[in-house]
């Protein structure tokens, strides 16, 4: 989420309580609770400075007036009006709301509220009004339906709240544990996986009891690509010729094992990358109006359980540069 997005957000929250403090005052007035209409006033007059905070980019000390007043408006509440209305529900749906502040500052690379501060205070005051609450009786009588009609609503809204939030949490959390692994297993340019997670695969492979194959794959006089046309114009060679590997190879796992060099994960048969180095010198790069063409040289080398690891991947190295030695764009078997 942007920092707009947030403001927004946060400007429809905002929005959305100033009604419900009027909606409130209504209700206060009907049951002629003195102390909670002239309490409205100020309440009213901070979501309003509320909106001049956001709009002023204020977001911190904003958080931070809010969820004070919303503690103790509705410690207030239920000190009035008794624990009957669920007030003191509210305080449940503030504790994620508090730590998830802390997550945006972290992600928005803001000052965090201090959560431990803010969580105890919300304790102290669900303990302090609930507790006054049980043993007194409410400042002003209102009428049990009333109450009963409040409980509901208050306590949906709260359950509400926490899924909300939870829910919101655990979505950014796992987008950006997917990021994280993107970054972590792919190449940056080519979008293909890297050399680390592609031997991840080949362990899990090599250990595994179904038959399979590598190709070692290398673009044939790339460095006179670079020379002849430039850099990007090299980069631009090596993203098309990932794409066109991916594309051919759909079933295979696809990575760049180092500068110009590609592996293939793939079946027991060479036939696939055959119809892949076909795929290469048939394809035409276009780059700042000029048209290159590549070839690709292959090293194919089934799994052998009588080799090592390592030593598949050695093997298919060898079949490469036999490959190159013996006139290049070819899949040496
Ligand atoms: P051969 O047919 O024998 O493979 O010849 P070659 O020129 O392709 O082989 P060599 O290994 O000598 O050259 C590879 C070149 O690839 C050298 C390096 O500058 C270039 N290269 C490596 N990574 C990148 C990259 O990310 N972008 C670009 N543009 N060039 C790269
Ligand atoms: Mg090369
Ligand atoms: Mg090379």
């Amino acid at each position: 989420m942007v920092q707009k997005e947030i403001r927004k957000l946060t400007l429809a929250i905002n929005a959305t309580i100033l009604i419900m403090v009027f909606a409130l005052l209504g209700f206060f007035m009907m049951c002629r609770a003195r102390f909670l209409i002239w309490f409205s006033i100020p309440t009213a007059a901070v979501y309003i400075i509320g909106f001049i905070l956001i709009s002023k980019n204020k977001l911190n000390i904003y958080v931070r007036m809010v969820y004070g007043w919303l503690t103790l408006y509705m410690s207030i509440a239920t000190v009035c009006l008794g624990y009957g209305f669920g007030f003191h529900f509210y305080s449940m749906s503030m504790i994620p709301i508090i730590f998830y502040t802390e997550y945006m500052a972290f992600r928005l690379n803001t000052k965090s509220i201090n959560t431990a501060i803010y969580s105890a205070m919300v304790i102290v005051a669900y303990l302090a009004s609930t507790g006054y609450s049980v043993y007194a009786k409410p400042v002003y009588e209102t009428d049990l339906r009333i109450a009963g009609a409040f409980w509901v609503f208050n306590s949906l809204a709260v359950l509400g709240l926490v899924i909300f939030y939870s829910r919101l949490m655990i979505n950014m959390i796992t987008d950006s544990e997917k990021e994280l692994s993107e970054r972590a297993n792919k190449d940056r340019l080519t979008h293909l996986y890297n050399r680390h997670y592609m031997m991840e695969r080949l362990k899990e492979a090599y250990e595994d009891d179904k038959p399979c194959g590598i190709a070692m794959i290398d673009i044939d006089n790339f460095k006179s690509i670079n020379d002849r046309y430039g850099h990007s114009a090299g980069d631009e060679v090596l993203r098309r010729v990932a794409k066109t590997i991916e594309n051919t190879c759909k079933d295979s796992v696809v990575s760049r094992w180092g500068g110009e060099e590609f592996l293939i994960l793939t079946g027991d048969d060479s036939g696939l990358i055959e119809k892949l180095r076909k795929a290469v010198e048939d394809l035409t790069i276009e780059f700042e109006n000029k048209e290159i063409k590549v070839t690709l040289t292959a090293g194919f080398e089934p799994k052998n359980k009588e080799l090592t690891l390592d030593k598949w991947i050695v093997s298919a190295d060898e079949k490469l540069y036999r490959g190159k030695n013996s006139g290049k764009n070819r899949v040496v078997t």
